[in-house]
């Protein structure tokens, strides 16, 4: 799905809101009707894209959208602002793949034939807001889809925005959950760190973040925020979805068994998916909380890119293991980061940064979650994730590792990244989920439950604990 994010000033920004709807019978239809003759459209506009360039045309984004105007009126039952968002989504898809192949990579012009595709809809002409509903329009002297107005809210305050800031919505079916969900971006307040500090980030699977930035001369503050429910989400996912691609395994292609089980597998990854979504949030959340606390103007995150490749090297990492690492949402905390801060991340070599001690240097082979050093005179204890984080940070600073003074006081706060919601992001969760339970068949439910259901992780509030280890 299209997540739009840009900008029209320094502080303002969009984001996305992604809602599920119910749609009644009527308006179910039509928008499957109308989401498979969108496909068609973009079908016959890649066409005839194509048959332009045979004959060594090269046609604008007004000329896609003209041609696809120019068909007859049964061909296109959408909103000309429907119709020609199409277009332009067209020629973006083109302009995307020449610059992909302009930089090497291996890529088509879109060529593709679509089965169905998301519905947009213009503000104030494709959608509309009168008597408490929304209004989807699909062209005049036609049916519109009605739904109730969503609820939006505000990631950053939690309030609900207000129908004038959202912009052009689309409609799109969510394959994993089947059913639709609207899109709305809305305009909202960019937040941005400003100060001069540096903050270090050291990732890990366990620990998902661990970040220090000096406080000054003799603190540094290390906030380590807990991986452990992303770690339970995924591995309750790889279990029911392994045990149902052994039944899927055993019975007909095609089959009524058959197509039960994918649907119920999609089900599992579906609802792993969202959760792991929310998880990166929660991290991103609480990591960005402390880089605007400390007023930091550079994020200094370790290059762990390179550990991925280790996933097909021999004998390298364990079977567990490489999965562990391939599954690791790393960038995307780190996206999700940059743009709760608004600052750019600043890669730095990592390596050898959890095992040398920050107070002399000497290289340790930690064992378990505690780093302690083995040097005799020196003995420094500490948490090992803030150990890689305060490294990075003084090679950040100072471009190499150098010792911190032996009267630091390392003060490290632990954070658990568990999903909070609002009052009303609950109550509209357990709306959809109650009228899902109700439709789905007791064979699905079977099927599902056979499956060992994915469980909530507990919704716990956040523990906190604070200690701090001082140097000797
Ligand atoms: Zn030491």
């Amino acid at each position: 799905m299209v997540a739009k994010s840009g900008s029209d000033s320094e502080n303002t920004t969009y984001r996305t809101a992604i809602i599920p709807v119910t749609l009644s019978g009527a308006s179910y239809r039509l928008a499957h009707d109308s989401c498979h003759s969108a496909a068609l459209l973009w079908n016959q506009g890649v066409d005839w894209v194509h048959a332009q360039w045979k004959a060594e045309r090269s046609p604008s984004k007004y000329d896609i959208q003209s041609f696809l105007n120019s068909l007859p009126l049964q061909d296109r039952p959408l909103h000309t602002h429907t119709t020609e968002i199409i277009a332009h989504d067209l020629d973006e898809a083109i302009a995307t793949s020449r610059t992909n192949h302009k930089n090497g990579m291996k890529v088509r012009a879109p060529w593709v034939k679509k089965n169905y595709r998301p519905l947009s809809f213009s503000k104030g002409y494709g959608w509309r807001i009168s008597k408490n509903q929304l209004h989807l329009s699909l062209g005049r002297g036609r049916p519109r889809i009605d739904l109730a107005v969503p609820t939006v809210l505000d990631s950053t305050t939690n309030k609900k925005v207000d129908p004038d800031l959202w912009g052009e919505m689309q409609l799109c079916w969510d394959q994993d959950h089947r059913r639709f969900s609207l899109h709305i971006p809305y305009q909202t307040v960019r937040e941005s760190s400003h100060g001069n500090a540096i903050t270090a980030i050291d990732e890990g699977i366990i620990n998902s973040m661990a970040l220090a930035t000096w406080v000054d001369d003799k603190t540094v503050d290390v906030t380590i925020v807990n991986g452990r429910e992303a770690r339970a989400i995924k591995r309750q996912r790889n279990k029911a979805v392994c045990q149902l691609q052994r039944k899927i395994s055993r019975c007909k292609n095609g089959s009524r068994k058959h197509r039960r089980l994918v649907m119920a597998k999609k089900k599992v990854q579906g609802k792993a998916k969202l959760m792991l979504r929310d998880f990166d949030h929660q991290v991103s959340r609480k990591a960005a909380n402390h880089v605007l606390a400390h007023k930091t103007d550079r994020l200094v995150p370790g290059d762990v890119r390179g550990i991925e490749k280790h996933t097909k090297a021999k004998g390298r990492i364990s079977r567990h293991g490489r999965q562990q690492l391939s599954q690791w949402s790393r960038g995307r905390q780190e996206r999700y980061l940059s743009e709760k801060t608004g600052l750019d991340l600043d890669l730095l070599n990592e390596s050898g940064s959890t095992k040398t001690c920050p107070a002399c240097l000497t290289r340790n082979r930690p064992s378990g979650r505690h780093y302690r050093c083995k040097n005799p005179i020196c003995g420094f204890t500490c948490h090992r994730d803030a150990v890689g984080a305060i490294n990075i940070l003084q090679k950040a600073i100072y471009g190499e590792y150098v010792p911190i003074r032996p009267d630091t006081k390392v003060r490290v706060t632990y954070l658990r990244a568990v999903e909070r919601w609002s009052p009303d992001q609950r109550k509209a969760h357990h709306l959809v989920q109650c009228r899902k339970a109700r439709a789905l068949s007791s064979a699905q439910n079977r099927a599902l439950s056979e499956a060992s259901q994915i469980s909530k992780p507990k919704l716990a509030n956040s523990s906190t604990s604070t200690d701090s280890s001082v140097l000797d």
